[in-house]
């Protein structure tokens, strides 16, 4: 039996970057993740901290995205310096490449549209002969590319082990190789069956990904997220060519290329398909030609947490007060907003940032008894 503040349900980057936001703050939080058996987006995605084309149709999330990509430079200092886990992150922007003038023509109305928004990101239309100074090693379809300065990457996977780490150096408690199987509202507060335990918190944080769903009735709250797969090819190691990352390649810092990533409307199956994987690998070297000559070293397929627009979800129970639910498909590049301005929005300070956009209201589903 342990008591907390707060409990934070699901360890992926979302949870942890707001556990670890908490933990700094100086509330008791409990970290409980499933482990291995969970789906976990958190440990197969692509790895761009991106911006360009995010929040058509949501000025909300244009500004959002914008917003953490400005403030991820000081955050990943900040955890790597109090870590000393070096999580790759590299902001010199990020272009997606267009295979044709209508391509190129479609883009630039997109952007234009988002950048019309209240603090959404600028960007360039770039021809080729541009583009040949910024990315080398183009294919002849390549006709130019949007760029967009805030766009950068990092590795995911060292981003989560820093958030864990800086988590429990700032006091926080991780609960793993157990899910939490029940959430019941008590008077003040919830008792969370985990396992065989039962643990006390006056608030409670579901960020468990796929598993939100279930979760999220047990407290007044409907999230109507599906899974979505996408597929990564990894070569290996190859000296530095790309400084930086388009939409679906991207050079990591150890130097093997990723090549991603399809989305796939498949239910929970995380698996690979020789069909995608070869599709994923034939645009690799339409883009990149000297990829033909690279070998791949690993494959694997990982589902998103897909909620229906595309849009975060944030949002807290009315029916059962200190009760929140964190959704999104891009907790990389949101992780900088997650350990910040998120955790002001949750504790409610003032000057915290308004999610309301960002709220179930906005699916007409209904609230669960
Ligand atoms: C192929 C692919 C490419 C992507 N590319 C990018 C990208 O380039 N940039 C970007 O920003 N985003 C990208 N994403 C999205 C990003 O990975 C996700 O938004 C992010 O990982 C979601 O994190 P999460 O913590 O919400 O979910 P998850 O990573 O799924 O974590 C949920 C955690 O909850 C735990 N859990 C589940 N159920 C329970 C339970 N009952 N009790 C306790 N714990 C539980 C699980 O063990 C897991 O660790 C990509 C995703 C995929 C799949």
């Amino acid at each position: 039996m342990g008591s907390f503040e707060t409990v934070v349900i699901g360890g992926g980057l979302v949870g942890t970057a707001a556990a670890y936001g908490l933990a700094g703050r100086g509330v008791t939080t409990a970290l409980i993740d499933e482990g291995d058996i969970a789906h976990r987006a958190s440990r197969g995605n692509f790895c761009l901290v991106w911006v360009q084309g995010k929040g058509d149709g949501s000025p909300s999330y244009a500004a959002w995205a914008r917003e953490s990509a400005e403030l991820f430079p000081d955050f990943g200092r900040e955890l790597q310096d109090s870590t000393g886990v070096d999580i790759g992150y590299s902001k010199l922007g990020g272009v997606k490449l267009c295979f044709s003038d209508t391509e190129m023509a479609e883009r630039e109305v997109l952007l234009e549209r988002i950048k019309a928004y209240p603090g959404a990101a600028d960007f360039e239309m770039m021809d080729r002969n541009a583009l040949d100074d910024l990315v080398p090693g183009l294919g002849p379809d390549i006709v130019g590319a949007s760029y967009c300065i805030d766009d950068g990457h990092c590795s995911a996977p060292y981003l989560l082990r820093a958030l864990h780490a800086g988590f429990l150096a700032r006091g926080g408690r991780y609960l793993n190789g157990a899910g939490a199987r029940q959430i019941r509202p008590r008077g003040k507060g919830f008792t969370i069956d985990v396992g065989e335990r039962a643990i006390e918190t006056e608030q409670v944080i579901l960020a468990a990904g796929l598993d939100n769903a279930r979760l999220a009735p047990m407290v007044g709250l409907h999230v109507p997220i599906k899974p979505n797969r996408g597929q990564i090819l990894v070569t290996e190691r190859l000296q530095p060519i790309l400084n930086v990352p388009t939409n679906f390649i991207r050079q990591t810092q150890e130097g093997s290329i990723m090549i991603g990533d399809s989305h796939e409307d498949v239910g929970f199956d995380d698996g690979t398909t020789a069909g995608v994987t070869g599709d994923i690998a034939r645009y690799g070297v339409r883009v990149f030609p000297f990829l033909a000559g690279a070998r791949i070293v690993r494959v694997w397929g990982c589902l998103r947490t897909w909620p229906p627009d595309g849009f975060p979800i944030y949002d807290q129970s009315t029916s059962h007060a200190g009760a929140f639910v964190l959704n999104c498909h891009s907790g990389v590049s949101l992780a900088a907003n997650h350990a910040t301005r998120l955790v002001e929005w949750i504790r409610n300070d003032d000057g915290a940032p308004n999610l309301e956009a960002f709220s179930t209201d906005r699916f007409d589903i209904g609230v669960a008894a």
